[in-house]
């Protein structure tokens, strides 16, 4: 079995790559969003093992010490980091994996494995960001402020990945990540593993 292809998706706070990540699992098969562990409190209508795995900062300690995580960050005062073993089963099964991060574990990402593929979510504009922030409805004023400063220094790493889209119209970006996801499924090495029974059939002599 071929294995699948590590997706990378990062955005600013707000610009939507959460809710374009959801429905582009429910869109294509045989690709998976990896579940981070996190520090931070869970938001209304989060559930545990579905949004994130919550986690104390003493458990997020413990992994860290024993290699658990294939990459983590500290982002707005909390840990955020992608379980190993989680994401290697996934890709090993032929799965395509989607992992949320922020731009510093990006880098971790891709120093351990250069065949990821790496896209960077853009809003239209500052204020359709900080219009997205507090509709959502889930953050407080201050955690909003907080999120706006550091969205400019999120995105000033633009240039660092393979791929961007401009979240303006939601169903365009979500057309765009889907091409980029079946493109990827294309590539000869893959196609040649998926089809080699194909292959022999039309090339035999
Ligand atoms: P949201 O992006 O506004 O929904 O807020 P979150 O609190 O869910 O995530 C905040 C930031 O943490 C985002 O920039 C994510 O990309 C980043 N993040 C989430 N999970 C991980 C992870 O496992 N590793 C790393 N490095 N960053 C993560
Ligand atoms: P992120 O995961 O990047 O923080 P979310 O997916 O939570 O962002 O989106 C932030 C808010 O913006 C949500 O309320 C979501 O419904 C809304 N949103 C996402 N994409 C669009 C879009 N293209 N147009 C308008 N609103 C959007
Ligand atoms: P609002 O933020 O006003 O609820 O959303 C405005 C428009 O953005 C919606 O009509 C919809 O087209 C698009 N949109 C925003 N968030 C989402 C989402 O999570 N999923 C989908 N499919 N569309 C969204």
């Amino acid at each position: 079995m071929s294995q699948g292809t590590l997706f990378i998706v990062s955005a600013p706070s707000g610009a939507g790559k959460t809710s374009l990540v959801r429905e582009l699992i429910e869109s294509v098969d045989g690709i998976q969003v990896s579940v981070s562990h996190t520090t931070r409190a869970m938001r209304p209508g989060e559930v545990d093992a579905v949004n994130y795995h919550f986690v104390d900062v003493a458990t997020f300690e413990d992994m860290v010490a024993r290699g658990d995580f294939f990459e983590h960050a500290q982002v707005f005062d909390n840990h955020y980091g992608t379980s190993r073993s989680a994401v290697e089963a996934l890709l090993a099964a032929g799965q395509d994996v989607i992992l949320e991060i922020d731009w510093q574990g990006a880098r971790q990402v891709r120093e351990q494995m250069d065949s990821a593929v790496s896209i960077f979510i853009l809003p239209p504009s500052r204020d359709e960001l900080e219009r997205r922030l507090s509709s959502r409805g889930t953050d407080d004023h201050q955690v909003i402020s907080g999120r706006m400063r550091e969205a400019v220094s999120e995105m000033s790493h633009y240039g660092e990945y393979d791929f961007m889209v401009i979240n303006d119209d939601f169903t365009t970006a979500l057309d765009e990540l889907r091409a980029l996801v079946i493109a990827h499924r294309l590539d000869t090495r893959r196609q040649k593993q998926h089809h080699a029974r194909l292959l022999d059939a039309l090339l035999a002599s």
